[in-house]
């Protein structure tokens, strides 16, 4: 189930779509939003009748701000959650690695045009507020769990080299983090400026439509319904 965080931003709102998936045991939210945006997110799950107190887990699909940027505040908050992130991802949330959207912006800065280099670094800023966090566990590909009725973890690098989505094992929903957006109701490569590989990034999306899902979950766009 998507929640829909309506988040202020320069010049109007975006909207962002995390997701929540029910387990026998666990409440799983996927993905958190910007720093500083835990009020919206408590506001969203109530708005589905649910509260941050009975999220067991959160899984960040990728290290860029706006999945993982409430992640440090969340856990502070709410320390009983488990934080769950794929191997390759990890370093970077924890700050042991560099994060590569910071790099990435960082390189760009020094062939920005004149006019550019004031949002370019403003951009980077943002970057470095985000606060680390430590994942508590490790997620691999083809890892499989009984949220949503069955799922199963998938690879699909490109956007950032460790990205993770999430696929029920009978197809009814995907999960695709920013693997994938909705766009012109069309699934569509997330700002293919991002992908960091975009060669990878457009396999991934690639694997990610052969499945034919029910339901493909963006956090970008919302849901497309097949
Ligand atoms: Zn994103």
């Amino acid at each position: 189930m998507p929640l829909d965080l309506c988040v202020p931003c320069a010049g109007g709102t975006q909207h962002l779509y995390p997701a929540v998936l029910f387990g026998e045991q666990e409440l799983v939210l996927v993905d958190c939003g910007y720093p500083g945006g835990l009020p919206l997110l408590e506001e969203a799950l109530e708005a589905r009748n649910l509260r941050m107190e009975e999220v067991t887990t959160l899984v960040l699909t990728h290290q860029d701000d706006d999945h993982i940027g409430g992640a440090a505040e969340l856990k502070a908050k709410y320390p009983r959650v488990q934080v769950l992130a794929s191997l390759v991802e990890a370093p970077y949330l924890s700050g042991e690695r560099k994060n590569l959207r910071l790099r990435q912006a960082e390189d760009l800065q020094k062939c920005l045009p004149e006019g550019q280099k004031e949002f370019g670094r403003q951009f980077c800023r943002r970057l470095r507020m985000v606060k680390p966090v430590f994942p508590d566990g490790l997620l691999c590909p083809g890892e499989t769990f009984d949220w949503g009725g069955g799922c199963e973890i998938l690879s699909t690098p490109g956007h950032t080299p460790g990205h993770i989505s999430i696929r029920a094992l009978d197809n009814t929903f995907m999960i695709t983090g920013d693997a994938a957006v909705v766009e012109n109701g069309e699934l569509a490569l997330a700002n293919p400026g991002f992908c960091l590989d975009l060669a990878e990034a457009e396999r991934s999306l690639e694997h990610l439509k052969k499945y034919h899902c029910g339901r493909y979950i963006c956090y970008h766009g919302g849901t497309l319904c097949l």
